[in-house]
């Protein structure tokens, strides 16, 4: 039997005397307020007596609201939907929900949630169970139905209530893409019916419950232009959008997340039905999406995002410095990317270059950049100069003095980066923290050229800068906790996810993903057309196959890689002939228009069949002799072969880091969990079943690494054997 659910003393209820039900969440334990079950029930609980309250005419209406300074309810327990193992587990915890919601919107006073800060899934379904919604104007005010990124979808009432309060269109944009809306957004998708100022929010939403009360009700929901509204109004109508939505999502997702798919179908089952009908087709397929291994691989992404954030991997006791000064040294394109990011984020930037046009490229590229998020509307215009008026950039070292931390973003040669490195400690003041944007170089061989090593460290981001989340926290033997946890710190204020590895030739993505694409050069070799090889890591979920990555990389920068990966570990790394021969070619990949694909305009167009020539093959006859399961497997067995020498060099701690890394760094499929998840549904045993045949064959390339044979030996998992260390 399972233990009785422990009542929470949040929500709180409070009646004034003029009859206005105020149900406050705040919950004690913790920083912002979930909804768990022991929640649910007080919810419930309150309720009733509201209830009784109307029924003695003591309560005229309700409002709700949130005790947190920033934060209204960010939504269901996701430990809770972690547990869930069964459909009927799951659609039992739906039931729950949405009764609990049917009793609140079926109180015969007016209801108004007051949404001031984030207000995310079961919060949101809160809302959409009251009258009537309104919201702060604060940034931090955030709505959205995310539960699509989790795997399952809103079936507290969400997925039948939205559409029937904004449209069709209005809810499917936010139930199947999990966005989150401000105040005014939100307004304007019919979603609150007001937005007030925040500093006089409460007040005003009291203002807005009393009118209610006193005038009597105001329309709700969206007034869509009449096409639209007619469009949804019919069967026929319904059917198109609801296609046309799926199409996206297909090309999108490739049909790998059960989810959106689900949804389109409850939507279009609901649509015209009665309530009741719509949380009964939401309870089903919530069940169904709850105990899907998908459901479940991105709740464990979620839950690994989550410790990145809180830095469970990080030296204990150690505090991160203040960052609010930022020196770039080398404006090329990865100095330009981390300049634009740290002025977007607050930070007062110093760009130093040795060449003045590099300066002025960087300041374009960060001004650019704004401007496109002034027209998407992420920033006001008056934001987008404030935040480029945080950038200043020259040739020499001024206002290096006061920096709080240096990125050294120059050209990837050891030489000019221990020059450069032991220059910028010169100019700046003892406390101040240096990092490097190395790709490949020793963070630990930087370190040698420095006076101050321990307040040293790789800070290793990806390209672009912009737009990808990963940041690989390098911590040299020498660094210090302190210099970790601030650059940590500065990862995380600056929107991006850390993950803290050692120092090894590579890191952490970079070496996985060289045998990965070596494979697919030694692949090419065997005779296997371009096409095959991509479509065979792009079925997989990839985002691309790994030719067209080397193209996106550079085939020089790969060249260069891949020659420090077969340096440090010799023959299993040898470049492959294929790959050896491309870089002696003037081909560069996509920034130079071709590579394995020719590209015009930065778009790419198609394979380019000469390029088998340069490599000295000839082009594939049709789709080359090694079935296409057989490219796949050897190209994700390369990889996690890889990794499991990464764990077993001490380069990440724990399997999960080397997870959210490769997802966040490569975009490695999240409906799969991440590489290692992966590995361990396979089983160590399998997998090392599968590498030793291809060891026979294939010079020894596929010998599984010891730490996989002794898992497969002992039959335990990676998950097992290097556990997060927050677990
Ligand atoms: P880049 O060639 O675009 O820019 C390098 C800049 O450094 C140039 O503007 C150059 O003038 C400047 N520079 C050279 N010597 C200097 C000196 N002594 N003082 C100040 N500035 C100097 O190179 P990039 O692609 O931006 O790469 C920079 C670093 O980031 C390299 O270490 C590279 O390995 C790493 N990295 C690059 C990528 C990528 O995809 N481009 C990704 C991750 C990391």
């Amino acid at each position: 039997m399972s233990e009785p659910v422990k009542l929470s003393p949040s929500p709180y209820l409070n009646v004034d005397e003029e009859g206005i039900a105020q149900i406050r969440f705040n919950d004690p334990s913790r920083n912002a307020n979930v909804l768990s079950e022991g929640v649910m029930r007080r919810l419930s609980q309150v309720i009733g007596e509201i209830c009784e309250g109307i029924e003695a005419g003591k309560v005229k209406g309700v409002l709700i609201r949130s005790g947190k300074p920033a934060s209204f309810i960010v939504g269901a327990d996701i430990d809770a939907i972690a547990q869930v193992e069964s459909p009927d587990q799951g659609a039992l915890a739906a039931r729950l929900g949405q009764t609990i919601y049917r009793e609140l919107e079926l109180l015969p006073v007016p209801t108004v949630a007051a949404i001031h800060g984030a207000c995310m899934g079961g919060g949101t379904e809160m809302g959409l169970a009251c009258r009537y919604r309104v919201a702060s104007d604060h940034p931090k005010t955030r709505i959205g139905l995310p539960e699509v990124q989790l795997g399952i979808l809103p079936a507290w009432g969400g997925t039948t209530r939205l559409p029937r309060l904004i449209g069709l269109q209005g809810a499917l944009d936010l139930i199947l893409t999990g966005k989150k809306l401000d105040g005014n957004r939100a307004r304007k998708a019919g979603l609150v019916e007001a937005v007030f100022p925040h500093p006089i929010f409460e007040e005003a939403a009291l203002d807005f419950l009393r009118k209610r009360i006193a005038d009597g009700p105001i329309p709700t929901g969206a007034s869509s232009p009449l096409p639209i509204r007619l469009l949804e109004a019919t069967p026929p109508g319904r059917r198109i959008i609801l296609s046309m939505a799926r199409k996206k999502v297909m090309a999108q997702t490739g049909g790998n997340y059960p989810a959106p798919l689900r949804i389109l179908e409850v939507i279009g089952a609901s649509a015209g039905r009665s309530l009741e009908r719509g949380f009964e087709l939401e309870a089903e397929a919530a069940g169904e999406l709850l105990a899907s291994g998908v459901s479940k691989n991105l709740v464990h992404i979620f839950h690994l995002q989550e410790a990145s954030k809180k830095g469970t991997g990080l030296p204990a006791g150690a505090e991160p410095r203040k960052v609010d000064r930022l020196g770039v040294v080398g404006a090329g394109v990865m100095g330009g990317g981390v300049a634009q990011l740290a002025a977007n984020h607050g930070i007062q930037v110093r760009v130093k270059d040795i060449r003045h046009e590099a300066v002025g490229q960087a300041l374009e590229h960060a001004q650019g950049l704004f401007r496109k998020r002034v027209e998407r509307r992420r920033m006001s215009e008056r934001e987008a100069e404030q935040a480029m008026e945080r950038i200043s950039g020259g040739i020499d070292y001024s206002g290096f003095g006061s920096l709080d931390l240096v990125v050294e973003a120059v050209v990837e040669k050891m030489e000019v980066k221990r020059a450069v490195l032991a220059e910028v400690e010169g100019k700046t003041s003892p406390g101040c923290i240096l990092t490097t944007n190395t790709s490949t170089l020793s963070v630990d061989a930087m370190a040698e050229a420095l006076a101050r090593p321990e307040n040293f460290a790789g800070m290793h981001f990806f390209n672009p800068v912009d737009r990808m989340p990963l940041v690989e926290v390098i911590a040299g033997a020498r660094t210090s906790p302190e210099a970790v946890a601030t650059v940590h710190a500065l990862c995380l204020r600056m929107g991006k996810v850390p993950v803290v590895v050692r120092d090894g030739p590579g890191f952490l993505v970079n070496r996985i993903l060289g045998p990965y694409l070596n494979e697919a050069g030694h692949l090419l070799a065997e005779g296997a057309s371009i096409e095959v090889i991509d479509r065979a890591a792009t079925r997989f979920g990839l985002p691309m196959g790994p030719l067209r990555l080397i193209d996106e990389i550079g085939i020089d920068v790969m060249r260069h890689a891949g020659e420090v990966l077969h340096q440090a570990f010799g023959q299993r790394l040898e470049p492959a002939a294929p790959l050896v021969r491309l870089g002696d070619t003037k081909r560069l990949g996509k920034k130079g228009g071709s590579g394995f694909y020719r590209y015009e305009g930065g778009k790419e167009q198609g394979v380019d069949p000469t390029v088998y020539g340069e490599m000295g093959l000839s082009i594939p006859e049709d789709e080359g002799p090694i079935s296409i399961d057989d490219v796949r497997a050897r190209l994700i067995l390369a990889m996690i072969n890889e990794a499991a020498r990464v764990l077993e060099d001490g380069i990440a701690a724990s399997a999960g880091d080397v997870d959210l890394a490769m997802i966040m760094g490569t975009g490695f499929p999240p409906f799969r969990g991440g590489l290692l998840r992966f590995a361990d549904d396979q089983h160590p045993r399998t997998l090392v079943k599968r590498m030793e045949g291809l060891a026979v064959t294939l010079s020894g390339r596929f010998q599984p690494a010891p730490l996989l044979k002794t898992l497969a030996a002992e039959d335990r998992e990676f998950y097992q054997a290097f556990p997060d260390p927050g677990k």
